[in-house]
This record gives C-alpha cells, structure tokens and sequence, in this order.
C-alpha cells in the first residue's frame, strides 16, 4: 500500500513554498519547457527516487510535488514518503491548476543539471530557485586573472554566475602558480584569459565566460565594464585602479575592492548606486609614491593570502547580485593572516573626497591616469 499523502491547493503550496518547501515539478523535461511553477525544481518522476537525496539531504525537509494534473504528483509523493520523506504534500490540479489561479510562473526553468548542480543553493531560503535564476542573469566584471580573480572567479562560476567577463593581458608565469589557482603548470606562457577560460569550463560548463586579453586604460575602462550588475578589482596596480573607481562612479556600479600586501588583506564594497557610500579615493585620495606601494612581485605575498581576500570579494559579489545581508559600504575589513584576526574600520564617504565629493570635477579617463603617472 501505498504512504498516505497530503494533497494541497496551489494557493496552499505557494504559501508553503514561501516558508521553505521545495516544490518539485515531476513531468517530463518537454512538458516543463513551456514553463513551470516559480521556483520550482524540475525532476522527472522517473530519476525522482535517484535525484532527491542530491536535493534534499535531510529528511524533515519539506517537499511538495507538482505535475499537470495531479496524478503523477500524488504517486511521486508517495514515493518520496516511501524514501523516508516525513513532511510531503501533492499538488491537486497540477500546474494546469496552478495556472488556472494566476499564480506565477517561470519561463525556461531549471532543467536536471541545473537543479543538481545547484541543490545546495536552493535549499537555502535566502537564495533559492529565484536567487539562483537571479545568478544566473547576473554578468559580474572581474579585473585580473591573478591571485584575488582566481578564487573569485572560481567560486563565482561555481555558484552558478551566468556571464563572468575576464580582463587581464598578461601571460602566466610559473610564479603565478603558487597562488593563481586559475591557472596551471602546462599552460606557463598561455594568456591568462584563456588558462582561465579553462578552468572554469571545466567547473561549471553552463557559465559563459567573456575573456578579454587586453590592458584596461583610460580608453578602454567604460566598454569593458559596462552593463554588468558587479565589478571586482583585482588588480594589481594603481591606474587600474583608479581608472575602475572612476568608472564605477560615471557608470553607477558597485565596485567590489580588495588588496593584499605581505601577510594582510583588506576588503571593501564601494557602491555609486548609494548616495551614503564611499569611493575608492576616500580611502586613497591620491596614488601613493611607487617606493611606498610596492607590488607582490617587489614584496611578496604569503600564497594563501589572496585566496582569502579573493573569496571575501566573491562572497560579497554574490550578495550584492541576490541583495541579501549586509555588504561592505562604508567598513574596510582588514585581515592579518600572522595573528589570524579580522578588524573592521568604519570607511565613512569623504564629503572632500577628490573623487566623490561635492566639489570633485570628473575630468575624464585620461586625466584619471595622469594622476597615477606622477
Ligand atoms: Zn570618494
């Protein structure tokens, strides 16, 4: 005999979904490509029993399963009960139903690869079918393909960002690789860009990465970042530097900063869209001379250092994309890897800031790089 299952409105499993029941959607693939429940996870009734450990580890977890009418669901659930599921419930009516209500619906919804490959993320309340539909839009500008964009960009294309576009025009060298993780002893003397075109497909083949091997400059600066939702500067000079600040700002994108030095790191999160939000010249009005900032090839770095800073970036990159927690406007997280602390200073907006401040005239990109020449 058959478990006994629960059968519910669409009304009811909307509202169920929304405290955190994961709505499966058990018909064919064909039949889901013409839309599906929002935020439903599409499974095949068929590979169910095989797939749902993937997606629900825990057994308390809440299912709730849809198909068109309300017959392949009720015997889906019965299965899942079977499985040790406790907390089940078939959709009466199916999505015919469910339509029917005006309740919503997605278009192009998760096919198989995409509801394994991302369960984890899904079972999380805060990120879900939505927040990972939202990643999957989301286009995120990564400055370097060094050792703050290696993890950064893995760990992005790994949580499913759809478009990571790639600007760096050096070529890997066997000193990159003792914290460039993007990259790989046989490809010493490829394009970075290209080394870590493959890697990433390696990760997650649905990402489409963007690699752009050129130098970013004053000429160059607006094309290259314009139109996506996040920037992170990972690079290793300062007119890069300052050429994205104020990029940023003329473009109104959240710039997502972080630096390593040694044994410390720091990160921050300028956002223009933000009128209480500092910019990078608040922090650092002017460049400072070149014997006071030396660079990781004239100081060194500790190799895990920025796999550390890079991730932070990432982290709160992924925020700012699914806008959940609270992001780094206005603090500067200061890591020190020898006494293994976090500090946090406050990084209030500098009303006399050269950059954002009231009186601060944007001169144009040239002149933003002429400041760093002196
Ligand atoms: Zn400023």
């Amino acid at each position: 005999m058959p478990a006994e299952v629960e059968q519910i409105t669409p009304v009811q499993a909307l509202e169920r979904q929304r405290r955190g029941a994961l709505l499966i959607d058990v018909r064919e693939d064909d039949e889901r490509a013409g839309g599906m429940p929002e935020g439903a996870v599409g499974i095949a009734r068929a590979t169910l029993a095989q797939r749902v450990s993937g997606l629900a580890p825990r057994h308390d977890q809440p299912l709730l399963t849809i198909c068109a009418t309300g017959n392949r669901s009720l015997l889906a659930a019965s299965t899942l009960r079977q499985l040790g599921y406790a907390d089940v419930a078939s959709v009466s009516g199916g999505f015919r139903r469910w339509q029917s209500d005006g309740l919503p619906v997605a278009a192009g919804a998760f096919d198989a690869d995409a509801a394994d490959r991302y369960s984890r993320h899904l079972l999380l309340p805060e990120v879900g079918a939505s927040g990972q539909v939202k990643l999957g839009k989301a286009r995120v500008a990564l400055i370097g393909a060094g050792g703050l964009g290696s993890p950064a960009a893995l760990y992005l294309a790994a949580a499913g960002v759809g478009t990571l576009t790639l600007v760096d025009d050096d070529k890997v060298e066997k000193s990159n690789l003792q914290r460039q993780i993007l990259h790989a002893d046989a490809r010493i003397g490829m394009a970075k860009t290209d080394s870590a075109s493959i890697t990433l497909a390696g990760l997650n083949p649905r990402v489409r990465v963007e690699a752009r091997n050129e130098r970013l400059r004053a000429a160059n600066v607006e094309a290259l970042i314009r139109d996506h939702d996040v920037v992170i500067d990972g690079a290793d000079n300062f007119p890069t530097r300052y050429l994205l600040d104020a990029a940023c700002r003329q473009l109104s994108l959240p710039l997502v900063y972080g630096a390593v030095h040694r044994f410390t790191g720091q990160v921050s999160v300028f956002d223009a869209r933000r009128p209480d939000s500092p910019c990078y010249r608040c922090l650092f009005p002017e460049p400072p001379a070149a014997e006071d900032a030396p660079n990781c090839a004239q100081a060194g770095v500790l190799g895990v250092l920025p796999g550390i800073i890079g991730l932070l970036q990432a982290s709160e990159a992924i925020k700012l994309i699914l806008d959940i927690g609270k992001p780094l406007v206005g603090r500067l997280l200061c890591f020190d890897a020898l006494a293994a602390t976090f500090r946090e200073l406050r990084l209030p907006r500098d009303p006399q800031c050269p950059g954002c401040g009231s009186d601060a005239v944007f001169g144009g990109y040239e002149d933003v790089q002429q400041i760093c020449a002196h």
